[in-house]
């Protein structure tokens, strides 16, 4: 069976990977025709935003087809999601799926390959949260350095750097994500009837 996976709306998955008006206009300018691609708005890679979402989908579709490396695909969306928050975190909602997700992860021991049912379970429950502006460093790690590993064993390595990277340069945040996953694990505050 195929764990289900946070879900993004329309919004989050739209375009916001082009560079901006601004960027563009200022890369021809100063480069030519020949410019080369400008650092992802995301997570600062000088491989530019398109080549950090190919190759995210290239590290999705490989997690489908081979269980060896689907033990780290949720910590695999947590991270990227977390560090594209433009495009995977737009609502409190998103926001709070993939930091919660992580902070339950790494501190929690929760499941690296499908998650923490108990936080869809919290956030299903519409939990009365507001989204925080997320920081804007958000780690030296990116899905370009996770690329290079190529073994089932490195890979997965390779993804906890970048998690454990990640989850440190959203330390401003961890106050309110440990809050939020006591919430979804513990339980101590009734979840809202619909
Ligand atoms: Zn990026």
């Amino acid at each position: 069976m195929i764990p289900r996976i946070f879900s993004h709306s329309r919004r989050e998955r739209d375009g916001l990977f082009s560079l901006s008006r601004r960027d563009s206009e200022a890369v021809k300018g100063a480069r030519g025709a020949n410019a080369a691609v400008a650092e992802c708005e995301g997570c600062g890679s000088t491989a530019g935003a398109v080549s950090c979402q190919s190759i995210f989908d290239e590290l999705l579709a490989r997690d489908f087809s081979d269980a060896a490396y689907f033990r780290v695909h949720r910590l695999l969306v947590d991270t990227y999601s977390l560090q594209h928050p433009d495009r995977y975190c737009a609502s409190a909602k998103s926001l709070a799926a993939h930091l919660t997700g992580l902070c339950a992860l790494l501190e929690r021991g929760g499941d690296r390959a499908v998650g923490v049912a108990a936080l869809r379970t919290w956030l299903d429950g519409r939990p009365r949260i507001q989204r925080p502006a997320t920081p804007r460093f958000r780690g030296r790690l990116t899905v370009a350095d996770v690329r290079k590993a190529r073994a089932p064993e490195a890979y997965a390595a390779a993804v906890e750097r970048w998690a454990q990277s990640t989850w440190k340069a959203y330390s401003s945040l961890h106050r309110l994500a440990r809050g939020w996953v006591a919430e979804a694990l513990d339980r101590r505050i009734p979840i809202r009837s619909r």
